[in-house]
């Protein structure tokens, strides 16, 4: 092979930059819009036409998204039939006056959510082109992520509002239609201008440029240059993004929090006896919680972060999430770190959300509840203490629905599960999991390291699930294909158990393991002979190489184990009456769907 025959050119990811001017008629609900996309084609690919989502097309009676909520067998309950009753003033559209492409006007079909332009001329590797769009919109009644009036009252929750040039990466182009989730995009900067009458506090993902001309809590020191037509003219602009959401009331009480971090945080909501409370407790414990996020998951680049109330439940933007705020505080918290940690997991290591949605759920459940956790630990949080093993219930769940076999395999694409239920399990809980797993494979301190590894390689990039994979291979040193492989691709189930402990004439015994289950794991063991306990780790063949520390504890390190073998001996050095108690993985970090036998002796059932 000739070296310029590489058949997998180095990393690229294209490039964007927006102005996007709107005009806003609040009694309508419509705006009108002027946007300037500027693209940047990093690819080594000749590219013959771009897509531009449409979100709000999909909220049309009969579009892809009312239909799949109307056969699924478990519709999730915030859409329901509610798109189908949609009348002509609560529908969503875009209706695209104009696209062109260096001053070229141009062709396009638009198939609901996804415009297809046809382009005057190729776009050559390496070129830069300037897109310009007019268009007339109207924001649907609140049904899912964005709308109008969400049912706590929140005017304007603007998400996924603008036509969104699509990703094209080394895939492809990724046009999926809007059928209820999710999101992949291009990084770049964004400057959005928002006219709208000057009684509305604007919140979103960026900074405001021109507070002095604004007030409304960005500033105390302003002239509100409000024209003719009662408007003011909000300029926000955010860096290396890839989205932008903002949100409009007239009743939000605006706050601000300055962390530790050097991060702004800030606040919007509407105040009264459900919110006052515990969104005045919100700054303190998101101070701390941002502490521990930076610590474990990398530093945050934006220099601002915004809580705002809206949408129908939490959903992250660069810099902001939309989070309904009529919650108990330990709700709120939850969401909000959720949301928070997603800075990380999908805005700044941008996976593709629709073909990989356990890489960002999944890392956010995972560090949600360990932050959740070290903020039990600081007694920030009511009714919850610290626990050694935050993920437990998590797990728990996950064994009880695999054994009522309703697993779909965590690759499954993200709109393409059968139920919604398994996509909720698979993307949050098994894909959480994955790591809780990966930490008792490779060792705590080795996973830690992996996750700020990945971080540095891949921040404000478009990593997949191999690259996360890749890096831990090379932190611990272990082979890991076989298990991001049966975890992920697979539906397969962990069964180990203790079979035996036999005593042998000269003094010693053997300890017999039985792997019952589909996939294969290694073995951390404690053996308490006379009460003190001895770890041994027994790694996999497969895994060429063993972790050598977890969290401190140092092993005994075993021979390892053929997965073919579904029997393992071990000669341990003690009679038999002196081991009083044999458990594989006493972290409970390895989720076996029939944990009885992994105690022996077998504890008893308790009456
Ligand atoms: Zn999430």
């Amino acid at each position: 092979m000739r070296a310029d025959d590489n058949p997998r050119p180095a990393y690229w990811q294209q490039q964007v930059r927006y102005l996007i001017e709107v005009d806003f008629d609040v009694e309508k609900h419509r705006f009108t819009g002027k946007q300037e996309v500027m693209f940047i084609n990093n690819s080594p690919d000749r590219l013959d036409r771009v897509y531009f989502h449409l979100y709000y097309n999909a909220f049309q009676p009969n579009s892809m998204m009312d239909q799949r909520s109307a056969h699924i067998a478990d519709p999730d309950s915030r859409v329901g039939n509610r798109i189908s009753r949609l009348r002509p003033n609560e529908v969503g559209y875009h209706n695209i006056n104009l696209i062109k492409m260096d001053g070229v006007e141009c062709e396009f079909e638009i198939t609901e959510t996804i415009m297809d332009v046809f382009i005057p001329f190729f776009i050559e590797p390496g070129d830069t082109v300037n897109f310009y769009l007019e268009y007339e919109s109207q924001v649907p009644l609140q049904i899912r992520r964005t709308g109008r009036d969400s049912e706590e009252g929140i005017a304007y929750s603007m998400a996924q509002w603008y036509p969104k040039l699509a990703q094209y990466d080394d895939q492809g182009w990724h046009a999926h239609p809007y059928v209820g989730r999710e999101f992949y995009g291009i990084f770049g900067d964004f400057d959005v201008i928002i006219n709208i009458d000057s009684s509305y506090t604007v919140a979103a993902g960026g900074v405001l440029q021109n507070p002095e001309e604004i007030g409304h809590g960005y500033t105390d020191e302003y002239e509100a240059k409000v024209d003719e037509n009662g408007k003011l003219s909000w300029f926000f602009r955010a860096e290396n993004v890839h989205d932008f959401a903002w949100a409009a009331d007239t009743g939000y009480t605006h706050t601000t929090h300055m962390s530790e971090q050097g991060t702004l945080f800030r606040f919007f909501y509407l105040s009264n006896e459900r919110t006052d409370h515990n969104w005045g407790l919100l700054p303190g414990i998101l101070d701390s919680a941002l502490t521990y996020l930076v610590a474990r998951c990398g530093d945050y680049p934006y220099p601002e972060f915004s809580v705002i109330q809206g949408g129908d439940g939490g959903m992250e933007y660069p810099m902001a999430t939309l989070i309904t705020g009529e919650r108990p505080l330990l709700s709120l918290v939850g969401v909000t770190v959720h949301e928070l940690a997603h800075m990380w997991y999908y805005l700044i290591l941008a996976t593709n959300e629709s073909i990989y949605p356990y890489m960002d759920e999944g890392f956010t459940t995972y560090i949600t509840e360990e932050t959740l956790n070290y903020l039990a630990g600081k007694n920030l949080l009511p009714r919850r203490e610290y626990t050694s093993n935050p993920h437990a219930a998590r797990i728990a769940s996950y064994v009880n629905f695999a054994r009522e076999g309703r697993e779909e395999p965590m690759s499954t694409f993200a709109d393409h599960y059968i139920t919604n239920a398994a996509y909720w399990m698979a993307t949050y809980t098994k894909a959480s999991i994955m790591l809780v797993q990966l930490s008792y494979i490779i060792g705590q301190e080795a996973f830690d390291q992996t996750l700020l590894e990945f971080y540095d390689t891949w921040k404000f990039k478009h990593p997949r699930p191999d690259d996360f994979f890749r890096i831990a291979e090379k932190v611990s040193g272990i082979d890991l294909k076989w298990y991001q492989n049966q975890w992920i691709h697979t539906t397969n189930t962990i069964d180990y158990g203790v079979d035996t402990i036999i005593g042998n004439p000269d003094g010693s015994s053997s300890l017999i393991l039985v792997n019952n289950g589909t996939m294969p794991m290694p073995i951390d063991l404690t053996v308490y002979v006379e009460g003190s306990p001895y770890y041994l780790h027994i790694p996999l063949v497969i895994m060429h190489g063993r972790k050598q520390i977890d969290d401190g504890l140092e092993f005994m390190q075993m021979e390892p184990w053929a997965w073919t073998n579904p029997m393992y001996e071990l000669h341990l050095p003690f009679p038999v009456e002196e081991i009083s108690r044999v458990v594989i993985d006493e972290t409970g970090r390895l989720a076996d769907v029939n944990p009885v036998d992994n105690v022996y002796p077998r504890e008893r059932e308790s009456d």
